[in-house]
Order: structure tokens, then C-alpha cells, then sequence
């Protein structure tokens, strides 16, 4: 499934969705990484008791946010717009501004449609260039980096009003969160790993819309909208004694801590391999103790690890799948189960890749072979991605 495609996916479990979400109270956070580290990597626990929301490792559940106060802020600055001025509701209520603007509007998201929808109230040459469709580099540039605000500042509109602005913007919309616990280690709870999200960009300091209302604007003890999306394929096989592969660098260590969790609450005695990888393992090994206690314990077989900055060169999960091709390729000749989660710009591509070596290497197949004894994997659905 595209990230689009998962974004925009509605689920509708025990009557719970996007338009009837369950408001699920925080119940802990906690930073993942440690102190020093260069990322802010979040541990969530909800709570689901009472919803009937029911969910498997692999599946995900999709938060609403709300917007930041301050990026509110920012963009009535920019726009010239009066918080207190009230706006329809697509439900047919109407709101302040400010308050519309904060809950149900996405005010960052720059897409081509809110370029053109913008335009018929700027009425810019500029923006008629951007969007002339011989000129989709030009147009690609200008949005990458730049929000809502952004084209306020750039394309200022004299006179806008708030209805009009409103009418341009889309509907704050809903993400994924692939799910890091499993129900059965933890009854009436769903737990997730999020990256905390904030870059600097075209002169301002930014910040993900979702990702920051769950790491900092939710206090514990309050709720946040949410609902399930599941996954029909990223499961456990139902077989205990089928081995599995999980590949999970950074937040894609999610779904195999629910993985590890079921297996283990199960007593599935089927092997386990796990290669994850991060910045530095003094302080980004996320779950770490978790991991080496389910490894010391027998309910992890194998662990590999690729910290890309602890040394000269950079190393990935990649490489230690190349590192350790002959045996991942046993494995899968008996039958393992592969499973992919994470980056999908860079990683999943690589990884792909990865087998595909492994495959040359060890299977002695051409590249053609190779190519097509992965794709049986996947048409097997032994090779499984969850990937964003
Ligand atoms: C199936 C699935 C499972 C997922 N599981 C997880 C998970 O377990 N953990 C997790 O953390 N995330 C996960 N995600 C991603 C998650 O849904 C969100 O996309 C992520 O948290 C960012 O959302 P946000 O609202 O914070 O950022 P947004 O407000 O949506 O901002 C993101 C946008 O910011 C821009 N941007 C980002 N970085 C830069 C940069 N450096 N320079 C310029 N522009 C930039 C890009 O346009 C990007 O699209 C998953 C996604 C899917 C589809």
C-alpha cells in the first residue's frame, strides 16, 4: 500500500473511523532515545479499554491531531485574519476562526490543489507559472519545504477573508502509527513509536503536525481521537513454528515489538531474526533492553545490529543482511517469513536490493532469477512490507 493510500485509508472498527474517532486517553510517554542522542524518538501507551477496539501486531492506528497554537498564530499573521471572525463547518456549525483553524483544518500541507484553489483568490502570475503543467520542476521545488504559511507570506491577498481561506484549505487529516505492542502482553492498551518531527527549512523552524501533538501537545491523562487500521497481509504466520525475519531500522522497530511480544505470549516456538538499525547504540538502540532480554531469554534467536554512525563508514541493516547472506538465505529457503517496516524512500529499496544479492550469491541465480524467485516471496506473501 502507497503512503497516500494508507494515509487516507478509513477504518471502521467497533463503529469507531475517521468521522467517529475513539477518544483514547494517553496513559504514559516516555522518550526513547537516550540523552546526547540527535533524535527524538517517543513511546506512547493508550488506552483502548471500553472501545471494543480490537487490533493484531501488524496492524496500525491512525491519530487525528490538532494543529499547534503557534502555527495557528503564524498563519492569521500571515493571511491578515481575525481569530475571533467565525467560519462554516463542513457539518454545517460554524466556529472562530482560530478555533477552526486549530481542530479541523490541515493550515500546513501544500499540495498542488491548494496552490490552484489559492490562486483564484491571488490571482498571480507567479503562482499561473508554478502550476502550468510544462513546469512541474518548478513546481516541485516551490513546494518542497514550504507550507500554508508560506505561500500567505509569499502571495499575500489583500482583503482575504476568513471564509475564502477556509475554502482553499483541506481537511486535517488523519496518520498512521504502526502498532508496537501486542494485546495480549498488554491487555487494553496499544502502543506506538513515533518520531518526533522538526526541520528548518526555508527560514523557519517547522515541525510535523501529528507527530508533535502526540510527543508534546496531549498531556497524559487527556484523550486523542483515534481508530484502527488493519492490515490484512503484515501478520504473524499462523504457524508458531514458521521462522521469521523482521528488517525494522528506527521507528520500523514498531511492528516487531508487538511481533516479539505475541510470539512470546504465545510460546510460538519458531525462530526469530531481528536487524535494526539507527544513528548510535549508546542512545538510539530503541527497546533496546527489551531486545536483548527476549534474546538472553530464547524468544529472540538472533539479533543484528547496524548503528551507521558509531564508526568511519556508515553502516545499514543492509549490510548486515549482505554480512549474513548465507544463513538469512537458509532461513528463507525454510521457509521464513520476511518482513520489511520503516523508511520506504531509502531503506526498503535497499533492502530489496539486498535480497536480491543474497539471492545471486548464495542461490548462484542471474540477476533475472534472482529478481523473480523474490517476486515469488511476495506473490507467496512471504516478503512483507509496511513502509512510509
Ligand atoms: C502505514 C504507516 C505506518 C506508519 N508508522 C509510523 C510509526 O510507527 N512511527 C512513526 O513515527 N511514523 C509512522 N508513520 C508515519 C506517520 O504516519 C507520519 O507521516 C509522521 O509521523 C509525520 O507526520 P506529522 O504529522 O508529524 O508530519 P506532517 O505535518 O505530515 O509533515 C510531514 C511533511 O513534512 C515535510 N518534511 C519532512 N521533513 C522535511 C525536511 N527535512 N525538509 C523539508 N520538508 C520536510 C514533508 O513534506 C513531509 O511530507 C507511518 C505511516 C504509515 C503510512
Amino acid at each position: 500500500m502507497s503512503n497516500a493510500e494508507s494515509q487516507a485509508a478509513v477504518a471502521n472498527e467497533g463503529g469507531y473511523s475517521k468521522k467517529n474517532p475513539f477518544p483514547s486517553t494517553l496513559k504514559q510517554r516516555r522518550l526513547l532515545n537516550k540523552p546526547g542522542s540527535t533524535k527524538e524518538v517517543q513511546h506512547l501507551e493508550l488506552c483502548l479499554t471500553g472501545s471494543g477496539l480490537e487490533y493484531r501486531p501488524g496492524d496500525s492506528l491512525a491519530i487525528i491531531p490538532t494543529n499547534s497554537d503557534r502555527l495557528v498564530a503564524d498563519v492569521m499573521e500571515a493571511g491578515g485574519l481575525d481569530a475571533d471572525v467565525r467560519v462554516e463547518l463542513a457539518n454545517g456549525n460554524s466556529a472562530p476562526l482560530g478555533q477552526a483553524l486549530k481542530n479541523e483544518f490541515d493550515v500546513s500541507g501544500l499540495t498542488k490543489s491548494v496552490l490552484k484553489k489559492y490562486n483564484q483568490l491571488a490571482q498571480s502570475d507567479k503562482i499561473e507559472a508554478l502550476l502550468d503543467p510544462e513546469n512541474a520542476a518548478g513546481l516541485k521545488e516551490y513546494l518542497w519545504g514550504r507550507e500554508v504559511v508560506d505561500l500567505l507570506s509569499d502571495f499575500p491577498v489583500a482583503g482575504m477573508t476568513a471564509g475564502d481561506f477556509c475554502s482553499v484549505l483541506r481537511k486535517i487529516t488523519p496518520r498512521l502509527y504502526s502498532i508496537a505492542s501486542s494485546p495480549l502482553a498488554h491487555p487494553g492498551e496499544v502502543h506506538l513509536t513515533i518520531a518526533v518531527l522538526r526541520y528548518h527549512s526555508h527560514g523557519r523552524d517547522r515541525e510535523g503536525v501529528c507527530s508533535t501533538y502526540a510527543a508534546e501537545r496531549v498531556v497524559v491523562g487527556e484523550t486523542m481521537p483515534v481508530f484502527l487500521h488493519h492490515d490484512k497481509h503484515f501478520k504473524l504466520p499462523e504457524d508458531g513454528n514458521t521462522p521469521i525475519i523482521m528488517v525494522g531500522p528506527g521507528t520500523g522497530i514498531a511492528p516487531f515489538r508487538a511481533f516479539v511480544e505475541e510470539r512470546a505470549a504465545t510460546g510460538a516456538d519458531g525462530r526469530s531474526w531481528l536487524f535494526f538499525g539507527d544513528r548510535n547504540r549508546e542512545t538510539d538502540f530503541l527497546y533496546g533492553e527489551e531486545f536483548e532480554r527476549y534474546h538472553a531469554d530464547g524468544k529472540l534467536t538472533r539479533i543484528d545490529l547496524a548503528f551507521s554512525r558509531d564508526q568511519e563508514e556508515k553502516v545499514y541493516v543492509q549490510h548486515r543482511m549482505l554480512e549474513n547472506g548465507a544463513e538469512l538465505y537458509a532461513w528463507l529457503n525454510d521457509g521464513a517469513m520476511f518482513y520489511v517496516c520503516g523508511d520506504a524512500s531509502r531503506m526498503a529499496g535497499d533492502v530489496h536490493e539486498a535480497l536480491i544479492t543474497i539471492a545471486e550469491r548464495e542461490g548462484g541465480h542471474s540477476r533475472e532469477a534472482a529478481e523473480a524467485w523474490l517476486k515469488q516471496l511476495q506473490d507467496d506473501r512471504r516478503y512483507l512490507r509496511d513502509v512510509y
